[in-house]
């Protein structure tokens, strides 16, 4: 799939919002990109991971790890995909841990794959339990790169299907704000408008 289907794919999906929102970050966007509801989709989360493992080659690695819980259902499909493993990361109390009684062996080397990446942060913080597991992160794979000028974020190889800069404002010289005539809001607060 070239980058305009995977933007279709989003579209179609109801999950490429148009409209005024507040990030997570507290800037304001006249776009956002809803992955689980492309994801939601079983075929399309399928059609997606093929996608993302044709970037590899399944030899090369010996897992694949997500962090939680953007990453779960991408990561699980890449897995599938290559028939690898697949764990997961998640925060507890905002530390980004391994539990569930997961284990990573001695140098297993380790393909990371996320689903939205903005800052990077997740993965960054995936990476770093993986090593300290004994793990060798080697690649990492996203759907959607939402800041792509932001170069060499994880010092690794890095691929995504599609990059898509999505200007934010801050909230006090946001034109949206400025206009007046759509109220801005946090997405998920409603549905799919
Ligand atoms: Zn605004």
């Amino acid at each position: 799939m070239a980058q305009p289907s995977i933007i279709n794919l989003y579209r179609e999906s109801g999950a490429l919002l148009e409209g005024h929102f507040i990030l997570s970050s507290g800037r304001h966007s006249a776009n956002y990109l809803q992955s689980a509801l492309v994801l939601a989709d079983p075929q399309r989360a399928e059609a997606l991971g093929q996608q993302l493992a044709t970037k590899v080659d399944a030899k090369d690695y010996d897992l694949v790890v997500s962090p939680a819980l953007g990453g779960l259902i991408i990561g699980h499909e890449v897995a599938r995909a290559l028939q690898r493993p697949f764990l997961f990361t998640e925060r507890k109390e905002g530390e980004m841990q391994l539990r569930r009684g997961f284990t990573i062996s001695a140098n297993a080397r380790v393909l990371v794959v996320e689903d939205v990446i903005t800052t990077g942060g997740s993965v960054c913080e995936c990476m770093a339990v993986v090593r300290e597991h004994g793990g060798l992160p080697k690649m990492v794979l996203a759907v959607v790169d939402r800041s792509p000028d932001s170069d060499d974020r994880f010092e690794l190889p890095y691929h995504t299907l599609l990059a898509m800069n999505v200007e934010t404002f801050a909230a006090d010289t946001c034109p949206l704000c400025a206009q007046g005539t759509l109220p801005a809001i946090k997405p998920g607060s409603r549905g799919a408008a």
